[in-house]
């Protein structure tokens, strides 16, 4: 019997039967009469985590990043940010939609924009420029493989702007990752942006959820708009009780699931149709190409056989997404199958 082993996302993962313990016990209130106490437990938790004022709990990351873009932009102000990224790539246009400013995107190597690339952007004042308000970083990287972004370079990033008050925002989706993988506290990571949002529905393993943290100002604004989109919601305890959970327990181990990502890797680099898009991955995704061909859904479509479930995000590549539901023997499955398809490939 072959196992399912589902890699298509991290946001796959299901409460363990200890995390529905503790949704079934969580205290509750109405959270926009802001008397939820398991929601304020949590928000106080993520502010003394980051060491940003304040922290708000929202339904997904997409939502966070869309307030963070909404609360720190006008309309028709320039908000800059990488090509691939997913605030530009997989919110269905809600930068346009929700906060009519113009993305302005770069190109960047790793899905990174570096500080050189924010200040050649930077247009002077002039009646026929449309301010940059906000830049966007991303980190983990999702698209460019779960990369992690460079300290130093946000650092150079957050003095540039600073500078020329311009707000950032990090959508931390994958911070955790990023955290655990560089040994980089979240208090570091808050200190180069105006607002960081993350999710505690991918790797923590939590069932819905995701925070925005900022300024008390930019978060009591967000708290409204988070209202005015339908974000506001009730008895909300029983999720914050598992992000509580998420935080309290499935943090370090995300090192296992960058273990497991190595070892897929180190697979796919031994094997002779299929290649890495770049170097050993530095956190949980895997990115891997069918050397010259564009048959990544054929080899979806074998891999399945196999009992591994994986998605293809061009016609040469294939994304495999590590996370706490997959164990040691399940990634040794995942690489048995790909030895094997390269033998009968
Ligand atoms: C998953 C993800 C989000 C948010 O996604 P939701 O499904 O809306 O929670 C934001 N940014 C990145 C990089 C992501 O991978």
């Amino acid at each position: 019997m072959t196992e399912i082993v589902d890699l298509r996302s991290d946001t796959l993962t299901r409460p363990s039967p200890a995390m529905r313990e503790v949704i079934a016990s969580a205290e509750v209130g109405d959270d926009v009469f802001d008397e939820d106490p398991t929601i304020n437990k949590l928000q106080e938790k993520v502010v003394a985590l980051t060491g940003m004022e304040a922290a708000l709990f929202v339904p997904s990351g997409t939502m966070a990043n869309q307030l963070a873009i909404r609360c720190q932009t006008q309309i028709g102000d320039e908000v800059l940010l990488d090509d691939c990224g997913h605030v530009m790539n997989y919110e269905a246009g809600a930068i346009a939609a929700i906060s009519a400013v113009i993305p302005r995107q770069i190109h960047a190597t790793n899905g990174f924009i570096t500080a050189g690339q924010v200040v050649s952007n930077v247009r002077c004042e002039d009646d026929h420029h449309a301010p940059l308000s906000l830049v966007v970083l991303e980190n983990t990287h999702n698209m460019a493989g779960g990369t992690v972004f460079p300290l130093s370079e946000m650092q150079a990033i957050r003095e540039v702007t600073a500078q020329r008050a311009i707000a950032v925002h990090i959508d931390g989706a994958r911070i955790f990752n990023a955290s655990v993988a560089a040994g980089v506290p979240l208090t570091e990571y808050a200190r180069c942006c105006d607002t960081l949002s993350f999710c505690f529905s991918k790797g923590l393993g939590a069932p819905v959820g995701s925070m925005l943290v900022g300024s008390a100002e930019t978060i009591g604004l967000a708290r409204r708009m988070r209202k005015m989109l339908g974000g506001g919601m009730r008895q909300s305890g029983l999720l914050a009780a598992a992000a509580i959970y998420a935080l309290d327990h499935n943090v370090k181990r995300l090192a296992d699931d960058h273990r497991h990502a190595r070892e897929l890797a180190a697979a796919i680099d031994r094997t002779k149709h299929f290649s890495l898009l770049s170097g050993p991955p530095e956190t949980n995704i895997v990115f891997m190409c069918i050397k010259d061909s564009d048959a990544a859904d054929a080899v979806c479509e074998k891999l399945a056989d196999y009992g591994v479930l994986a998605f293809s995000t061009k016609p040469d590549r294939i994304r495999f997404v590590f996370h706490l539901d997959i164990n040691d023997d399940q990634a040794a499955q995942t690489v048995r199958a790909i030895e094997q398809l390269d033998q009968i490939y």
